[in-house]
């Protein structure tokens, strides 16, 4: 866990304390910017592993950090945020974030966040040569021919229904809003079509899922899209 460095961007110092105690405690390696224009600056220069980012900073807002730090790095960003803030949220999302904590946020949660994202840095280093075959638990898709398996049985999928998984599966780990969801898979003029994507999502989920009712690999985030999930233990 060690190897990892965490850059945390708030400027309320009573949650970078109680952020930064936790890192420690966590043997995490971690610096700490107070506001938006030093958490590009820190970025820059110290390049850390994982980002998280308070979006209510004082000069520049988080989103506007999110949107500087893409133009140059695919560094994972949890973005930490007030109940209040939703839009922003998603906004945050749709600027590159990967994931969300909502205040106020046990230390429970905040690692569990945090090896959310360092399962996907590990998914992602691995996969930087382009797999043909992605596995997650018993899902098994095989890009090349275009199929999908579930415990060895091809799945019968619609086009529509393999496009959006394929797209969660290559976002493994990463909250995909609905607004993206619905841009990558059927283009700009569906565009926050989230009632036509959730029937979509309920007839993939039945094929894909022991009980659609307590799905295992495609998680909900209401009002805000959909995760798919690194399944534990293989
Ligand atoms: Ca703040």
């Amino acid at each position: 866990m060690s190897k990892f460095q965490i850059l945390v961007v708030e400027d309320d110092a009573p949650v970078r304390n109680l952020i930064t105690m936790t890192l420690k405690a966590h043997e995490y390696r971690f610096m700490v910017a107070a506001n938006g224009t030093e958490a590009v600056m820190e970025t820059a220069s110290h390049n850390p592993d994982i980002i998280l980012l308070d979006l209510g900073l004082p000069d520049i807002d988080g989103v506007e950090v999110i949107r500087r730090i893409r133009c140059w790095s695919n560094v994972p960003i949890i973005v930490i945020s007030a109940r209040s803030e939703d839009s922003d949220k998603i906004d945050a999302l749709d600027a590159g974030a990967d994931d969300y904590l909502t205040k106020p946020f046990s230390v429970e949660e905040l690692l569990a966040r945090l090896r959310v994202t360092q399962r996907r840095l590990v998914l992602m280093n691995g996969n930087s040569g382009g797999q043909a075959v992605f596995v997650n638990g018993q899902l098994r898709i095989d890009y090349v021919s275009g199929c999908a398996y579930l415990n060895d049985e091809e799945m019968h999928l619609t086009p529509i229904e393999y496009k959006l998984l394929c797209l969660l599966a290559q976002n493994t780990g990463k909250v995909l809003t609905h607004k993206f969801i619905t841009q990558s898979v059927w283009g700009s003029s569906w565009e926050n079509d989230v009632g036509s994507l959730r029937v979509f999502m309920a007839m993939l989920r039945k094929k894909l899922e022991k009980s659609p009712g307590s799905p295992q690999y495609i998680q909900t985030h209401i009002g805000i899209g959909y995760r798919m999930v690194k399944i534990e233990g293989e």
